[in-house]
């Protein structure tokens, strides 16, 4: 289903005039258009199949050291949206995966997290579904996926905390070993502050 935008523009309305303002007053007049573009862009991979970016594979061939074969990508940024208060939290990911027999560009990684990304998302499960769209679509020997997010509804609201960030983590395969894991965090982790 299309994201239906006047609707949006008519539960803005109706969420600003629950609140008291005046929503005729000239600073909030194209306020809900504004809304319902942003979150048009925040929820435009709710009905995208992220495996169509994986579609495009090359075949690999496999040397003999199983973690030389690594294929680390770090600090993909992303944003995503809370589906508990509907607030932005946003941040890094990082993707780590040993190819069976056949790999994608590099390109292709974070439009899986953008399209998983642009959904109602609990940090969580996002991690998880990374996880499984590049096992779905990679067959890889292994997959690794760390996100590191600060969230608006921790930072903004309630307790404030403004810089205490969530790390998930999500692993299948080889990798799911905590001696790579281990290894993994440490390549993730090098050249960071
Ligand atoms: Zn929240």
């Amino acid at each position: 289903m299309a994201i239906d935008f006047g609707r949006i523009e008519a539960a803005v309305a109706e969420i600003l005039a629950a609140i008291g303002e005046d929503t005729a007053r000239p600073g909030l007049a194209t306020t809900p258009q504004r809304v319902a573009k942003a979150y048009g862009e925040f929820f435009s991979g709710v009905d995208v199949d992220p495996l169509d970016h994986l579609a495009d594979t090359v075949e690999f061939h496999a040397g003999a050291d199983e973690l030389s074969e690594l294929v680390l990508l770090r600090d993909i940024d992303f944003r995503s949206m809370c589906e508990h208060h509907l607030l932005p939290f946003r941040g890094v990911a990082h993707i780590a995966y040993v190819p069976g027999r056949r790999i994608v560009g590099l390109g292709k990684l974070p439009r899986v997290v953008e399209t998983l990304a642009s959904r109602p998302q609990l940090q969580e499960r996002l991690t998880e579904e990374i996880a499984d769209a590049l096992t779905a679509g990679l067959t890889p020997q292994g997959v690794v996926v760390v996100l590191d997010a600060v969230h608006d509804c921790v930072s903004a609201r309630g307790v404030r905390q403004a810089r205490s960030s969530t790390v998930t983590m999500a692993t299948r395969g080889t990798l799911s070993n905590p001696v790579v894991r281990a290894e993994i965090m440490a390549l993730i982790g090098a050249g960071h502050d």
